[in-house]
């Protein structure tokens, strides 16, 4: 419970709300406009073929068909407007969209209304069906947002309602049962239709949630927190990609010395323990987030210095050093100190070379480290 309702706090949650709802509305309007404009249509040649026959209360409205033909027009203006609309902001786009559906629905309810009014006693009567269709266009269309849906359907409901007073029927409560009912039907329906639709969208959230877990494991080594080798393979191209001629660019790679003889003298949880000490080191004499700290494999580590010289990068390599001796871990296998100690091999990035070039000159520069007697750094040439 207590996760649901943070989960609904969430701002990011909120704006992929609104994004959908836009969507959804938008998907929504496009269908609603196609089959309002055939309605539209039918009420056209609907009310000419009235007239014609003529079946239509002469004078009662002098202004009575130019509704359908005002509606008609609107609906094939519709997609301009919603071309414009979806440029706008999304705070402005709910308003708008608000009253445009409100206007909409005023338009219908005053075609119906001015058509009510024309009708004979006795014709068989269309109004009411086109009404209760629309209705249920709205509810389909937009229901993500009860303004719209309301502000379309209220009108239409309204000059519905109109029939009673105008036309005097017969039995006026089992025409208002029938209003209630349809009432009922559009918010019930809107509710279920919303409780669906937040609950796509928060099985969307968690689905980017969980692909966004997913990557960041995806590029983390799991035992020491830092980066894995991916991570620092993708990191490396993209700054050596990206990085112009004239900036420097170091790399240092690092290598527990007799890390055999810790696991063996100290047992390999004590060797997981340690390699987590070392990761700390090297993340503290680092100047995080520009310098990245990997763990390259095994008990080998790397460093990637951008904006860096020689000189930068042997300062660095001696601050771990120092770092790591400070911690003294115990190392009585050791042959160089009575603590845990590291080789490390330095190398610049020189224009053209690649990162594995790099990374193989550094290994050079560390291999000679461990010939030397380790414990130390070497540049490479
Ligand atoms: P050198 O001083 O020449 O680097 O010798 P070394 O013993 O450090 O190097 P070697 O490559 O012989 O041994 C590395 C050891 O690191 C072997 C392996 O069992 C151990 N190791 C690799 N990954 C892990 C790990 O995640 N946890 C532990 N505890 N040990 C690991
Ligand atoms: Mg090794
Ligand atoms: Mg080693």
């Amino acid at each position: 419970m207590t996760s649901l309702s943070n989960r609904r706090q969430s701002p990011k949650l909120q704006r992929l709300l609104a994004q959908a709802t836009r969507q959804a509305l938008l998907k929504g309007a496009h269908w609603a406009w196609g089959i309002q404009l055939m309605l539209a249509a039918f009420m056209w040649f609907h009310v000419k073929a009235m007239h014609n026959a003529p079946l239509v209360g002469e004078g009662a409205l002098p202004w009575q068909f130019i509704h359908v033909e005002l509606l008609v027009l609107v609906l094939i203006l519709q997609p301009l407007l919603w071309y414009w609309l979806d440029r706008w902001p999304l705070t402005r786009w709910r308003k708008a969209v608000s009253i445009l559906a409100l206007l909409w629905g005023c338009l219908w309810a005053s075609a119906i209304y001015a058509l009510l009014k024309t009708e004979l006693p006795g014709r068989g009567t269309m109004e009411p069906a086109v009404a209760t269709t629309l209705l249920l266009v709205g509810l389909i269309s937009f229901y993500p947002m009860s303004q719209v849906l309301y502000g379309f359907c209220l009108p239409i409901l309204t000059s519905l309602t109109s029939h009673v007073v105008i036309n005097a029927v017969a039995f006026p409560w089992l025409f208002g049962a029938g209003m209630l009912i349809l009432l009922i039907l559009l918010e019930s329906g809107r509710r279920m239709l919303l409780s669906w639709f937040v609950l796509a969208v928060n099985r969307e959230y968690e689905q980017l949630l969980m692909v966004k877990q997913l990557d960041a494991l995806a590029h983390q080594d799991p035992l020491t927190g830092l980066a894995n080798r991916r991570h620092f393979d993708q990191e490396g191209e993209q700054t050596l990609t990206n990085g112009d001629a004239d900036s420097q660019l170091s790399l240092i790679l690092l290598d527990v010395d007799f890390f055999k003889r810790y696991n063996d003298g100290y047992g390999h949880q004590a060797g997981d323990a340690s390699l987590i000490l070392v990761a700390e080191c090297l993340t503290q004499s680092v100047r995080e987030p520009r310098d990245l700290v990997a763990r390259y494999g095994g008990e080998e580590f790397v460093v990637l210095l951008p904006e860096t010289g020689l000189a930068g990068a042997e300062q660095v390599a001696k601050r771990i050093r120092s770092t790591l001796a400070e911690r003294a871990l115990r190392h009585e296998g050791s042959e160089v100190a009575d603590h845990l100690t590291l080789s490390q091999g330095i190398a610049q990035w020189r224009q053209g070379e690649t990162l594995s070039m790099l990374l193989e000159r550094a290994d050079d520069a560390l291999y000679r480290v461990k010939e030397q007697g380790r414990d130390g750094y070497s540049v490479a040439p």
